[in-house]
């Protein structure tokens, strides 16, 4: 319970898991992972606690991955973080397989097979998934952002601009619309 079996950078060696539970903290870098930094750049490195417990050739993890992607917000373009925090899950099952049921796990994404002989698991590709489709598309600096002005382009967050621009009220928009014949 609670030791560290040698996960290294992301890679669980079974023979350091014995029968029952067992605590894993892992801190991966983007590196690690290979996430493009050009996309979503992850700072600091992704932490993941996971408990593995082990009925014979089963490993269940459960646990929590999170992480920080920072970037510009998306409506002041200033700098910005999102943290992210989600459950995860993953069945790896140590035994022979049909082709069938190797192909309906692969589609699975908390459930992987490996070979009887296999020593090693690599958890990278299953946790650089997470963290692909977790990450959001864009961030904000904050909630209530009132962004930059669409006429001057001053950022709203400084105070209001020389247009003094309101927020386009939809309704009114919507009247703008309508023409009288
Ligand atoms: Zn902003
Ligand atoms: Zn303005």
């Amino acid at each position: 319970m609670g030791l560290d079996p040698g996960t290294g950078h992301g890679v669980l060696r079974f023979e350091d898991l014995s029968e029952g539970a067992t605590s894993l903290e892992l801190a991966l870098t983007a590196e690690d992972l290979s996430v493009a930094r050009d996309e979503l750049e992850m700072e600091p490195a992704v932490a993941a606690s996971l408990r593995v417990y082990r009925a014979g050739e089963t490993f269940t993890l459960t646990g929590q991955l999170r992480w920080v992607v920072t970037g510009e917000c998306y409506r002041c373009l200033a700098p910005a973080t999102a943290a992210q925090a989600v459950s995860v899950r993953l069945v790896i099952q140590r035994r022979r397989a049909a082709v069938d049921e190797q192909r309906a796990v692969a589609e699975d994404d908390e459930a992987a097979l490996c070979d009887p002989g296999v020593q090693a698991f690599d958890l990278r590709p299953w946790l650089r998934e997470i963290i692909l489709v977790e990450s959001p598309i864009r961030i904000a600096c904050r909630e209530a952002c009132p962004g930059l002005c669409p006429t001057c382009g001053s950022d709203l967050n400084q105070g209001p601009c020389p247009c003094n621009t309101a927020p386009a009220d939809p309704r009114w928009a919507a009247l703008k619309e309508v023409r009288f014949t």
